[in-house]
C-alpha cells in the first residue's frame, strides 16, 4: 500500500475543503475526475482544459466525424450536465500558464485568479508533431490532425475529386487516407520510413494494410523523404521529395507522430524524460503531483514506456485517482490493447509487441481475416487481429491470465504459417 502525504478515506471528513486540480480535460483528465467522485472524494475537483469544448472522444475524429456520419454532440465523452451533477468544475477554453509548487498554485490564462491545490494532476496528453520548419512554413492547407478544431478544418476542406496528400503512414495517416477515399478524394500517402506502420506493427500487418489501401486507390510512397513544401502566400501547392519528384495537392494532412505535452511540468522542475516520469502509482517527482495518459512515462516490463491509447488514458487515470486517495492496492500493471478502423477492416491489437523476435500468422475463419502473433523468446506477447475478433479475444484472455503461450498453441487455434 502506498502512503501518500495526508491521505484520507471516504467519510472521514479530511477531504473537505481539499482541491484536486486536473490539467487537461481529455479522456485521461475526465476519467480521473469521474473516478475520484466514484471513490467518494467529496472535496473540490477542477478540470482545466485549453480547448473550448467539453471532454470529447478523439478516435472518431479521423473516421465517422470526418465522413459526417456523426456530429459533435456524439463525440462528447459525457453530456456536459454530468460534470455539473458530479460537482466537477469544468474550466474549458482556459490555459494553465504556470505552476508554483512551493505555494501549490496553478496560474490560469485570461486574468483568472490562481487555483490552490491539495493535489495536482497532469493529464496534458500530447501534441501533433509538426513538420520541421525546414520542410514547411505555415500554410493554411497543411494541417496536423489531433484536435476537434483540426478535424473541423479538415472536414470543411475535403471535397470529392480534390487531391489530399497524407504525410505519415501511422494510424492517423492511414485512417485519414481511408476516410478520404470514402469521400471520393484522391489520396497520396508518403511515409519516410521504409514501410508504413513501422513504429507499431510487423511487416505482415503493414503488407495487409498497404494492399488494402492500394486496392482502394491510395497511392503509397514508402521511404519517401519530404524535402519541402512549396506554395504561394498561405496556400501550399506541392510537396517535393528528396528524389526531386513533385506531388501537387489541394490539402495536406500531417500525421507524423505525437509529442507528449510536458512543457508545464518541465517548467515547474518536475522530472521528465520523453514524458512526465511517474511511478507505479502515477506519482511524479513531486509527491503532491500526479500524471497519467499520453503525457506520462512509466516503467512497463522493465523499460520506460508511454502507452498512446484510449484504454491507457482511462485505466491509468482511474488508477491515478485511486492512488491519489491512497486506495490503489498495487502498482499500475496494464494489459494494453488498441484498435484501428480502415474501410471495412478492423484491426485489434492485444498486448505490446516491443522487442518481438518472431511473428506467426494464423488465417482467420472468414475471407480477409488473419492474425499476426508476436513472440519474444518463444513466448507470445501480442497479436494484431485483422477482422478476427476471435483471435483478439483469445489473446486478451491469455495475456490477462499471464499464460505462457507458445507457437504450438497459437498454431492450434487454426492452421498457421510462420512468416
Ligand atoms: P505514428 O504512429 O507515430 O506514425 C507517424 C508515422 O509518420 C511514422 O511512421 C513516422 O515514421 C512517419 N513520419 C515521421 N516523419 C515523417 C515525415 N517527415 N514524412 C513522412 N512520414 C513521416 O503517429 P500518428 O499516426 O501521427 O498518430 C499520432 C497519435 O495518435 C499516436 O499516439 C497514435 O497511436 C494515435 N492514434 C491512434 C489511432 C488508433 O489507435 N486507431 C488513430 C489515430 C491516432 P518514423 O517512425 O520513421 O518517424
Amino acid at each position: 500500500m502506498v502512503t501518500s502525504p495526508q491521505s484520507a478515506r471516504p467519510g472521514d471528513d479530511s477531504w473537505r475543503g481539499k482541491t484536486v486540480v486536473i490539467i487537461g480535460a481529455g479522456q485521461a483528465g475526465a476519467s480521473a475526475a469521474l473516478r475520484l467522485r466514484r471513490q467518494g472524494f467529496d472535496g473540490e475537483i477542477i478540470l482545466v482544459g485549453e480547448e473550448p469544448s467539453a471532454p470529447y472522444q478523439r478516435p472518431p475524429l479521423s473516421k465517422k466525424y470526418l465522413t459526417g456520419e456523426i456530429g459533435e454532440t456524439q463525440l462528447l465523452l459525457k453530456s456536459e450536465s454530468v460534470f455539473g451533477e458530479q460537482s466537477i468544475q469544468l474550466l474549458t477554453g482556459c490555459r494553465v500558464t504556470g505552476i508554483d509548487r512551493a505555494a501549490r498554485l496553478v496560474y490560469l490564462s485570461g486574468g483568472r485568479p490562481p487555483l490552490k491545490y491539495w493535489r495536482l494532476v497532469f493529464a496534458t496528453g500530447g501534441k501533433a508533431r509538426p513538420l520541421p520548419e525546414s520542410v514547411a512554413e505555415s500554410f493554411d492547407n497543411v494541417m496536423t490532425f489531433r484536435s476537434l478544431e483540426d478535424a473541423r478544418k479538415i472536414r470543411a476542406s475535403l471535397q470529392p475529386g480534390m487531391h489530399m496528400l497524407v504525410i505519415g503512414g501511422g494510424y492517423i495517416g492511414l485512417e485519414t487516407a481511408a476516410t478520404g477515399r470514402k469521400l471520393g478524394v484522391d489520396v497520396t500517402l508518403v511515409e519516410s520510413a521504409d514501410r508504413i506502420l513501422r513504429r507499431v506493427s510487423c511487416e505482415a500487418t503493414a503488407d495487409y494494410f498497404r494492399d488494402l489501401h492500394l486496392r482502394n486507390g491510395v497511392r503509397i510512397l514508402e521511404g519517401a523523404a519530404l524535402r519541402g513544401i512549396e506554395g504561394e502566400g498561405r496556400q501550399a501547392r506541392l510537396a517535393r521529395l528528396d528524389d526531386g519528384s513533385e506531388i501537387v495537392f489541394d490539402l495536406a494532412v500531417v500525421g507524423i507522430g505525437l509529442m507528449p505535452d510536458t512543457e508545464l511540468a518541465e517548467a515547474a522542475g518536475i522530472d521528465c524524460a520523453s514524458g512526465i516520469v511517474v511511478d507505479g502509482y502515477e506519482r511524479t517527482s513531486d509527491p503532491f503531483i500526479f500524471a497519467a495518459g499520453d503525457c506520462a512515462v512509466f516503467d512497463y516490463r522493465g523499460a520506460p514506456t508511454r502507452l498512446e491509447s484510449v484504454q491507457n488514458a482511462i485505466e491509468q487515470a482511474e488508477h491515478l485517482a485511486d492512488s491519489l486517495l491512497d486506495m490503489a492496492p498495487s502498482p499500475y500493471s496494464p494489459h494494453p490493447w488498441f484498435w484501428s478502423d480502415q474501410y471495412d477492416v478492423k484491426l485489434q491489437i492485444a498486448g505490446f509487441n516491443r522487442g518481438y523476435s518472431q511473428v506467426v500468422q494464423v488465417p482467420g475463419a472468414r475471407a480477409g481475416s488473419v492474425s499476426n502473433w508476436y513472440l519474444r523468446g518463444g513466448r507470445m506477447i501480442a497479436v494484431d487481429a485483422i477482422n478476427d475478433p476471435r483471435a483478439f479475444m483469445q489473446a486478451k484472455r491469455w495475456l490477462g491470465n499471464g499464460e505462457d503461450v507458445r507457437e504450438e498453441q497459437i498454431i492450434g487455434i487454426a492452421g498457421a504459417a510462420a512468416v
